[in-house]
Parts: C-alpha cells; sequence; structure tokens
C-alpha cells in the first residue's frame, strides 16, 4: 500500500453529497489523508445550491429533514449550526382544492402508532371507509422488517399490486398512498418496489407519532449546511477538488491503487464511490477494472428518475396557508409539492412578493418543455390550489432540470444494489441507493452510509476510530411484540415445500 510520507494513509473519496462529505469529514478527522473529488462545480450533489447570475440562491429542489434524521441533527449540533426552520405542518391539494392538512404530531397527545397518524391526520374530504381500508395493510409493515429477506420478499411485487392485495380502496391508493410514493420515492406506485415502499412509509410516517413533523433549512441547504461543513473538512486536512470527474480506477492484487481522473491520477490505499446510480455507471462505461467486475456490469440493471425544480418570484405576496404542501390529480404519473420559501428561507422573509419552489418528480415529460412553457404549467398548477397564483406576474425564475437524478427504486431492482463493501478489498460504496440495515431514507440514508463506508475503511486500513451511527429510534414495544410473533410463524411455514412462487 502506498503512503504519504508523514505515515498518514489516504482515501479518495468520489463524489461531494450528503455520502460522500459525510465519508470524508469522518476520515479526515481521524488522519487519513483525504481527497474528495466531485464532478460538479459545488459540493452539495443533489442539495447542491448556488447563486444565479442576478444573485439569487437557487439549488436542485427545496429539502426537508424529516424528525428521525438523527444523525444529521448531531452533526449540525457537532458543527455549532443552526440550519434549520422550526417543524413546520403541511398540506395536500388536488385539482379539487385542500385535502389534507397535517397537524404537528410532536405536539398531539403521543398514542401508539399508527394511531396519532391516523386520527391527527385531518383529512378534508376522504371518507372514514377509505381510511379504515388501510388497516390489513399493517400486516405487511410488521413483516417488512428491512431484513434482507424481507427485501427479497417485497422488491418482487409493485407497490399498487401490495396496495390491491391488501385491500386499500382506490381512492385511498389514489389520494393517499400514491401521492405519497411520488413524492417519497419519486414514483408511481405501479413502477415502486413494494419493499421500498413499506421501508420508506414506516420510516418518514409510521414508526413513530412525530415521524412525519418536518423542518427545513432557512435558505439553501449548500449555504446553511454544506459551506460550514466543507470549511470544517478543510480545517480537518481534507481537500475538496470541485470540477473533478472521476473516469476510472487502478487495480493491483485486487486493491484499488489509484482513482482516474481526466490526466491526473489520485494514489488510494482505500476508495470511497459516493456517487448516484447515473454516475457509476458512466464512470463504469470508461473503466475496464470495473467492467470486468460482474457486479458493477450488473449496475446498467438499476436506474434514475428525472426531476425539476423551479423557484418563481411573484410581482405580489399570496397568501399560502402552510409553507410546505404536496399535490396529486394534476398530472397522471408525476408529483409535486410547492413551498412558500417568504416562510422558510430568512432572505425572503421582506420580500414583497411571493417567493414560491414548485418541484416535479418523476417529470420526465416536463423536461422536455422550454422555461416558458415550464412556467405556464407550474404557474397553472400553482392557481389550481390557491387561485390568487393565477393574477400573478412572475418576474423572476429559476429552473433546474435534473435528469435521471434521483434513485429509481424499481421491482426487481434490490437484487442489483450495492452493499457498502465490493469485491475490491478497499473500495466502499455509500449514497441513498446502497443496502444497508440501518433502516433510514433520502439524506439521512446517505450520510448515514457515507459513515458506514467510512468505518469500513477505517475496519480495513487500521487507523482511527469508527464514527458513531446512531440507530433508528426502536420500534414501540406493541410492533416489536407483532413482529417477534410474526417471526415465529415465519420461521413455522419455512419447513413447508416451496413450490409455490414466494
Ligand atoms: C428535487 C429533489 C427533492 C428531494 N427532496 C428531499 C427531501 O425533501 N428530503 C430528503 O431527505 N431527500 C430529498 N431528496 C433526495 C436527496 O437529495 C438524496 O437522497 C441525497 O441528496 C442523496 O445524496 P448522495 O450523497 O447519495 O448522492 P448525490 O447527492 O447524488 O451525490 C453524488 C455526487 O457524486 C458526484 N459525481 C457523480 N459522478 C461523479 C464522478 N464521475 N466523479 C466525481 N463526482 C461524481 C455528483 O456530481 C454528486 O455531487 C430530494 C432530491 C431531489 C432531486
Amino acid at each position: 500500500m502506498t503512503m504519504e510520507q508523514d505515515g498518514q494513509k489516504r482515501v479518495v473519496v468520489v463524489g461531494a453529497g450528503w455520502a460522500g462529505l459525510g465519508s470524508a469529514y469522518h476520515l479526515a478527522r481521524q488522519g487519513y489523508a483525504v481527497t474528495l473529488l466531485e464532478a460538479g462545480a459545488y459540493p452539495g450533489g443533489l442539495v447542491a445550491g448556488w447563486q444565479t447570475a442576478q444573485s439569487r440562491a437557487v439549488e436542485a429542489g427545496i429539502h426537508g429533514f424529516w424528525y428521525p434524521y438523527r444523525n444529521i441533527f448531531a452533526l449540525t449540533d457537532h458543527l455549532g449550526i443552526q440550519p434549520f426552520t422550526q417543524w413546520t405542518r403541511s398540506a395536500q391539494y388536488s385539482p379539487q382544492g385542500l385535502e389534507v392538512e397535517s397537524p404537528l404530531f410532536q405536539a398531539q397527545p403521543y398514542l401508539p402508532t399508527p394511531l396519532g397518524t391516523f386520527l391527527y391526520t385531518d383529512f378534508k374530504r376522504l371518507p372514514l371507509i377509505d381510511r379504515l381500508s388501510a388497516l390489513p395493510l399493517l400486516q405487511a409493515l410488521i413483516d417488512f422488517d428491512n431484513s434482507d429477506e424481507a427485501w427479497q420478499k417485497y422488491d418482487r411485487i409493485t407497490a399498487r399490486e401490495l396496495f390491491r392485495q391488501y385491500g386499500v380502496s382506490a381512492r385511498l391508493y389514489h389520494e393517499s398512498f400514491e401521492p405519497m410514493l411520488l413524492v417519497g420515492l419519486f414514483a408511481p406506485g405501479e413502477q415502486c418496489s413494494a419493499a421500498a415502499a413499506l421501508g420508506m412509509l414506516y420510516y418518514f410516517i409510521l414508526a413513530h407519532q412525530p415521524d412525519f413533523d418536518v423542518r427545513w433549512c432557512r435558505g439553501t441547504v449548500g449555504a446553511q449546511i454544506f459551506r460550514p461543513w466543507t470549511e470544517a473538512i478543510e480545517r480537518a486536512g481534507g481537500k475538496i477538488l470541485a470540477n473533478h470527474r472521476v473516469s476510472d480506477v487502478t487495480v493491483e492484487d485486487n486493491q484499488i491503487t489509484a482513482v482516474v481522473c481526466g490526466d491526473e491520477v489520485f494514489d488510494a490505499d482505500a476508495v470511497v464511490f459516493a456517487v448516484g446510480i447515473s454516475g457509476l455507471k458512466k464512470i463504469v462505461e470508461q473503466s475496464q477494472a470495473l467492467r470486468d467486475r460482474q457486479e458493477f456490469r450488473d449496475i446498467r440493471n438499476l436506474g434514475a428518475i428525472d426531476v425539476l425544480a423551479t423557484r418563481l418570484w411573484c410581482d405580489r405576496k399570496i397568501d399560502i396557508p402552510l409553507p410546505s404542501n404536496a399535490c396529486f390529480g394534476f398530472h397522471p404519473t408525476t408529483g409535486w409539492t410547492f413551498f412558500d420559501l417568504n416562510a422558510l428561507h430568512d432572505e425572503y422573509r421582506d420580500e414583497p412578493g411571493t417567493v414560491v419552489e414548485a418541484d416535479y418528480y418523476h417529470a420526465n415529460q416536463l423536461l422536455a418543455l422550454d422555461d416558458d412553457q415550464v412556467l405556464g404549467q407550474v404557474q397553472q398548477d400553482l392557481a389550481g390550489c390557491i387561485s390568487a397564483f393565477g393574477d400573478a406576474k412572475i418576474i423572476d425564475h429559476a429552473v433546474v432540470r435534473i435528469p435521471q437524478g434521483v434513485t429509481h427504486f424499481a421491482p426487481g431492482s434490490y437484487r442489483y444494489l450495492l452493499p457498502a463493501t465490493t469485491s475490491f478489498d478497499n473500495l466502499f460504496m455509500a449514497g441513498d441507493w446502497i443496502v444497508t440495515r440501518h433502516g433510514s431514507w433520502s439524506q439521512e440514508k446517505a450520510y448515514v452510509t457515507g459513515l458506514e463506508a467510512a468505518n469500513r475503511a477505517i475496519a480495513t486500513l487500521g487507523q482511527g476510530q469508527p464514527a458513531e451511527i446512531l440507530p433508528v429510534i426502536p420500534d414501540e414495544p406493541h410492533i416489536q411484540a407483532l413482529r417477534a410473533a410474526n417471526r415465529w410463524v415465519r420461521q413455522g411455514l419455512k419447513g413447508l415445500p416451496d413450490f409455490w412462487l414466494p
């Protein structure tokens, strides 16, 4: 293994999103010589923020931080920053108007799950009988324990099929579950793995009453979190090199010895790949060393989803009752959300007109539109929720297209998702699509897998202490008891011949 002259071991981290920054920060603090290579012009990955030519702050979609994001909250405490708003309430709209208002769940008397979610959510139209049709689904939620076995079992069917099998009413599916899938997994139910749907719904909504409470950054995540964090990485000795797109690796004796980036070569004792699925596909296309391995060839079985983020500056103030809003029923296979940035971002608090962010998920057909067409669509959709948007003039805007940007947890994809370890001794994987038993999702999962990859590198290179990773909040006692009983029944059934499709 190569070593720097002062004995420091070298780790190259590829990709500066939540996962890569998480790895790089911990490894730099443990005394490694860390080089973080980022293809884009700014760190942050899908959460990067930047300024337009008119000095307007924009970002690749607004990002919420849900109640169970314990590791991210521990990080911001450690950095001594207070980037977040208060916990916020949210609403849901359809073309018929306001459909749902959520309370602050943590402010309500605590009830065993799922009673709080069921009783405190204020559905304006959805009849009780439809809401009750969700109850049988609890059995699947108990059965899905995030184990490898559970993923294999539920990943083979679509979320829509799962809800159908468990007797969820058509209205509950269309007005509640599918909108959550479009916003949480970026795809409609027939294109989502049932395993991912169960894992995501449990983590964000059902595990504990307050889990659906969310807060936002008081500006872009880039300015509020990544700027102080990257400064801390550099203070710890880490080097962050933007505009560095990795294309290949060199290999000797089953070890990655260097990372290739255009004309530059970065020697490494260990490497963390913290790039998304589309990024890794491009690296594999260029790298014979990676293409020689089945696990990396298999990446071509995975996919990603188009998203569109827009920010509109209006000529007048429009009353938006709650700061964060999800919408359904406007587009058959596209979900969208809108946010009152005057309420969330410090810099827009005193702005004379409304600043609104509207983000579209599974936005394939919208990516082909030009900016004016996009703005027309956004204004029409916003007016479908709050009519005053129809009369407003858009005085400035930002349209950010993110083709193939976010992970697609498609049915059948689980078998090709990579774990943290690879067939190379010193190459580790991190990112929101990497298999982990932690149980978190999205930004928190990306950060956690970054720490997990750092810990694997530490175990391999033998220098420094592993990062402390906070586990998800344990299941409530009645859920633990139900899971134990379910495991017992499953064990009993194992002896039966496996003649039928699982
Ligand atoms: C519009 C939108 C809204 C979202 N909303 C939320 C939300 O509300 N809450 C939430 O928790 N999550 C949300 N997410 C998801 C969240 O952004 C991701 O889960 C998370 O940012 C993933 O982080 P990551 O580090 O795994 O990957 P990424 O952020 O994708 O980072 C990977 C990095 O690798 C770099 N890279 C790729 N190829 C190379 C290469 N060859 N060489 C060097 N660098 C390379 C990329 O440029 C990128 O910076 C949202 C995403 C989007 C797009």
